[in-house]
């Protein structure tokens, strides 16, 4: 249990150093997707709030850049204590506002941990380069700075961990920090980070909070001239218009957008079925398949179809749902209302483009019992489109040359699995396909913090964690110093 009484007053926002209430006249409900129990009614922040938050990061920030790497590690090894002391509430308040099932909320709490402890590490590694010059007298240097201020935009879906993979970074590098969290998750995905950076003693003002309306603070959040880099994770068609908005034409900013999935998960002919059963049903119904990087088609070779599929029904249909806080469920309640609505806009559809429904069932509340189609084509809906919930379609591969031509046929480039006994035809595989990430005889659902997270073509610009968070969060400065008077031409 948790020793420390838990955190007070969340209907409060930090903005520009201060816990206050947001300025806009509409206060955001958040509720318990499972229960509909109201959690929290807060006010939300205003354009005029943005501004202060912006604002008194880029003053916060030099100081806080100043502080030298060991104190700003030190800030990120306590906080990463703060998240064990506090794992109970953490997990609490993940299951409750983004209805995760305990087993991905502790996950989740695992993620933004190590993230936030590989992030201690940072400062001491980002270092710069002295250059050979063929210029006499000369000295050519360049430093790796801090962008200054950064905005942080995250999803609903791992609000903790996918707010804590930027932020974490961002400040151990000496950047100040905005985030401006989803609307069904202000606490998971802002608000608790901001209470265990400030315990941890992280000046106040480097890390701001707003939680508003996107119709309010949307464009903003973007178009302010402070933030050098906006750090967007959700889906593409949003990412794609934040891109358009950051680096478009009028301004000119960094940008890292982390967007949308559709994996495939391919069993080649020779694949342990077992192993490749298993990895199916995690990297399926982890979250209820709300993850960027979930299995969205499996894709079988025709002489395993049989087997793969009767033995994944027979898994699948076994799969405890329900209560998210009973801790064997494994498939909990999606979202909201709106994301029901359209998984079942999917399921009507995928029986009309003639899949087979193998698995099925009537969702209670906003939990949608497992669904497995057999007979899926790559032309279908459920196979072109990322699915993003407790769905999926199995299609048949002739060999393992057409598996990897259904592997590509997609607009997306994130995640991706292949199950093979033969390591190099895997890694062979794997080069072939079109992807950020590649897993021989694993799941697609992979993320740690010193591997490079990024996806290709419709999936996103940019990696995360590790060296690779080093070259986001931070920018070159080449400076040449001339020691002795240079000959110039004229
Ligand atoms: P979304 O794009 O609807 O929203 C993401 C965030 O953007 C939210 O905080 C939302 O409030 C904000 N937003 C929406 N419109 C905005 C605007 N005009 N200006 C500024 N901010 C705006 O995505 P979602 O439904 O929250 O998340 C699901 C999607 O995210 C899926 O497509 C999933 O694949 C993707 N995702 C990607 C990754 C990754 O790492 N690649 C991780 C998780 C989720």
């Amino acid at each position: 249990m948790t020793s420390k009484p838990v955190y007070q007053n969340l209907e409060l926002q930090p903005i520009g150093g201060q816990w206050r209430a947001g300025s806009a006249s509409r206060n955001l409900d958040v509720t318990d997707p499972f229960t509909g129990e109201q959690l929290l009614s807060l006010p939300m922040a205003t354009r005029e709030d943005l501004d202060e938050a912006y604002r008194k990061a880029a003053q916060a920030q030099v100081e806080w850049a100043a502080m030298g790497p060991t104190a700003r590690g030190q800030i990120m090894r306590r906080a990463v204590e703060i998240f064990d002391e506090r794992k109970d509430e953490i997990v609490d308040w993940l299951i409750r506002e983004s209805g995760s099932t305990r087993i991905k909320a502790q996950i989740e709490w695992g993620a933004a941990r190590s993230i936030t402890l590989e992030s201690a590490s940072l400062p001491g590694r980002c270092h710069g380069r002295i250059l050979p010059t063929d210029v006499p007298g000369k000295e050519s240097r360049v430093y790796r700075a801090p962008l200054g201020v950064i905005g942080v935009i995250s999803p609903w879906n791992f609000p903790l961990h996918l707010s804590a993979r930027s932020v974490s970074p961002a400040l151990a590098l000496g950047n100040a920090v905005v985030i401006k969290p989803a609307s069904d998750t202000p606490v998971t995905g802002g608000l608790l980070l901001a209470r265990i950076f400030e315990e941890a003693g992280l000046p106040a003002g480097v890390l701001s909070v707003v939680v508003g309306a996107g119709s309010e603070i949307g464009d903003a959040f973007v178009e302010h001239p402070i933030p050098s880099f906006i750090s967007f994770t959700g889906s593409t068609p949003v990412g794609r218009n934040i891109g358009r908005i950051a680096s478009g034409g009028e301004h000119l900013k960094h940008v890292a957008l982390e967007l949308g999935g559709n994996s495939p998960f391919v069993v080649l002919a020779d694949a342990d079925v077992d192993a490749a059963v298993n990895a199916a049903v995690v990297g399926k119904f982890l979250h209820q398949g709300q993850i960027c990087m979930a299995i969205n088609r499996i894709i079988v070779e025709q002489p395993l179809l049989e087997e793969f599929t009767r033995r994944y029904v027979e898994r699948v249909k076994a799969l405890p749902y329900g209560d998210p806080s009973k801790p064997e469920t494994v498939v909990g309640p999606v979202i909201n209302a709106r994301q029901l609505d359209g998984l079942k806009d999917k399921i009507r559809l995928a029986q009309e483009e003639g899949a087979t429904l193998l698995v099925g069932g009537e969702p209670q509340g906003n939990v949608m019992p497992p669904h497995v189609f057999g007979n899926v084509t790559a032309d279908m809906e459920i196979a072109r489109e990322e699915i993003f919930g407790p769905l999926v379609g199995i299609q048949s591969a002739r060999d393992a040359a057409h598996a990897l031509e259904l592997a590509n046929s997609t607009e997306y480039g994130l995640s991706s699995t292949v199950f093979t006994r033969d390591i190099s035809k895997g890694v062979a595989f794997a080069q072939g396909i079109r992807a950020g990430m590649t897993h021989v005889n694993d799941m697609p659902v992979n993320d740690e913090p010193n591997a490079p997270f990024g996806g290709e073509k419709n999936s996103g610009l940019g990696r995360f964690n590790g060296d690779w968070a080093i070259e986001e969060f931070t920018t070159d400065h080449w400076i040449t110093v001339q020691h002795a008077p240079r000959p110039y031409p004229f």
